[in-house]
């Protein structure tokens, strides 16, 4: 009876997913994945001795260290909202860009929040790595274009401040590339401001869909140590104290009628889904199960 009931829940979580993987898989072919830590730091030539989070605990971006750990908290809704207003994966890309630039600069080592000196220092290091990642000086400033305020506070500079400071650090990368090669160098148009009263990004955050559970995933090794699969497919780790969730996986749709899925984690090691919601190794063993979240 129990069993049975276990198993019309995972049948309709399954089905859910199905769904789920259909409408994530034409995203992906859209936008395609990236390591965009590993990007970044490769440019300034150093290594992503960072932690890239994904979590709704920050409302947009976080630089921020804990027990000597540095991590890069962000908010998919909002860099996914950033980019739609943008149109331009460079949005995101330049907010991670300006928020590992706190790390980089030491402004996060220090005691006291944000300032408008380390502000534009982050600023000008976002505009120096977007172009040596390709971008053109319109891409770079894209995303400080929408989310800046007009005027200048205690804490942040005004947009136009802003945005001078992003255009300085482009093009001190632009002349280091062009006395380099001469390959022709990307635009150096600037961003047009768009009329902010026509493109709020909060109107278009607040369209997004946010984050919802799917299943909860038991590993035998370590029963105690709840993993969740999102509607976005990933796998995350809840840290209840640190208050954080950490993508370590995703799933996708596999070839095999008896193992429909697949989870593969960031080392890209491989584990299979059976259609009851068990999730195997290389060899056949079962090592966790998927299951109702509730
Ligand atoms: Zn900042």
């Amino acid at each position: 009876m129990k069993r049975l009931r276990l198993y019309r829940q995972v049948a309709s979580l399954l089905m859910v997913l199905w769904l789920a993987v259909g409408s994530a898989s034409a995203q992906s072919a859209t936008s395609g994945q990236r390591d965009v830590l590993r990007e970044i730091t490769d440019v300034v030539g150093l290594k992503p001795r960072f932690e890239l989070r994904a979590t709704t605990e920050v409302q947009n971006a976080a630089a921020v260290v804990y027990g000597g750990k540095r991590y890069l908290l962000y908010n998919p809704q909002f860099v996914g909202a950033v980019n739609r207003a943008g149109r331009t994966d460079w949005a995101g890309i330049s907010i991670l860009a300006h928020e590992m630039g706190h790390h980089l600069n030491g402004h996060t080592l220090k005691p006291g929040g944000s300032n408008p000196t380390d502000e534009l220092e982050a600023d000008e290091f976002s505009g120096f790595v977007l172009r040596k990642m390709g971008a053109s000086l319109a891409q770079a400033q894209a995303a400080m274009a929408i989310v800046s305020d007009d005027e200048a506070s205690p804490t942040h500079p005004g947009r136009s401040t802003r945005l001078t400071s992003i255009g300085e650090g482009w093009q001190r990368a632009n002349q280091q590339i062009v006395a380099s090669t001469r390959v022709p160098a990307p635009s150096a148009t600037p961003a047009v401001l768009a009329n902010r009263a026509t493109a709020p990004v909060r109107t278009v955050a607040t369209s997004s869909s946010p984050v919802s559970i799917l299943g909860k995933i038991t590993f035998r090794d370590n029963p105690n140590i709840p993993y969740y699969l999102t509607n976005r497919l990933n796998v995350v780790k809840i840290d209840p104290e640190e208050r954080t969730a950490q993508v370590v996986g995703r799933i996708a749709l596999s070839e095999s009628i008896n193992y429909p899925y697949v989870l593969v984690d960031g080392q890209q090691r491989r584990l299979y889904i059976s259609k009851t919601g068990g999730i195997f190794d290389n060899s056949g063993r079962q090592v966790a199960m998927l299951s109702d979240p509730s």
